[in-house]
């Protein structure tokens, strides 16, 4: 399938779940995860009119921006190694990763602008998954004020792969419940607009439940890997 026809398919699912719910689909960025994909597809993505490019690692990252440079908005998606932001920090707009001090020190050091960054929750439980407790982000986005260059722009979720929609749904809405929160405490590094969650299995339902950016990979571009599981 092009990248087209995806992005129309998916424009379209959008389009119904704000209808849904009362939003505009302006509201919603979509973010192609290009982690899969060679640059080829990644290039053809950008042509189709996809603004924002997301991927999890740092290699990746670097290989298709050579190309790509800053034609798209980049996002780094992905556990960023402490020892790699450095390879990475002035060729993305966005880190949606954000969950730990010692990545926020390194990242306020590196930068050589205020950078927008997403504070990952571990809104599942699930062990395997990265990200803060929900009851520890709170105080973490606190704690940031002591690095000037963190921009909190918003919180991030990776939901459990299941088709369960009772358990996608209340992680999405913990996640929308920590992002008032936030909001609530006026922090001016800590806008904490944006609610990223959504991926190819989930995307409808987090944006019913207030997504303003969904990440989603095999859905538009696909998946060129060989087999192996991918999440
Ligand atoms: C791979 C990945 C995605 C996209 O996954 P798909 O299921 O292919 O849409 C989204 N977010 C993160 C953090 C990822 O690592």
């Amino acid at each position: 399938m092009s990248v087209t026809a995806n992005l129309q398919a998916i424009q379209q699912k959008i389009q119904a779940a704000c209808e849904k719910t009362g939003r505009g689909p302006s509201e919603i960025k979509i973010i192609a995860v290009t982690k899969y994909v060679s640059v080829k597809r990644a290039q053809e993505a950008v042509e189709a009119g996809v603004a924002h490019l997301g991927e999890n690692r740092d290699e990746g990252l670097l290989e298709k921006w050579s190309i790509l440079q800053d034609k798209p908005t980049w996002h780094f998606i992905g556990t960023l190694q402490t020892r790699k932001v450095k390879n990475i920090i002035d060729k993305v707009d966005y880190i949606h990763s954000l969950d730990r001090l010692s990545l926020a020190a390194e990242i306020n050091k590196r930068t050589k602008k205020p950078i927008n960054c997403f504070v990952q929750v571990n809104t599942s439980g699930e062990e395997s998954k990265h990200g803060l407790n929900q009851d520890e982000v709170i105080d973490f986005v606190k704690s940031l004020s002591a690095y000037p260059n963190i921009i909190v722009a918003g919180l991030m979720t990776m939901a459990p792969n299941t088709e369960d929609e009772a358990i996608l749904r209340s992680c999405f809405q913990n996640l929308r419940k920590l992002k008032n929160s936030i909001t609530d405490l006026n922090l001016d590094y800590a806008p904490c607009k944006e609610l990223s969650m959504g991926m190819s299995n989930d995307f409808e339902i987090a944006v019913e439940e207030g997504a303003t950016m969904v990440r989603i990979g095999t859905a538009l571009v696909g998946n060129e890997s060989l087999g192996g599981e991918q999440r």
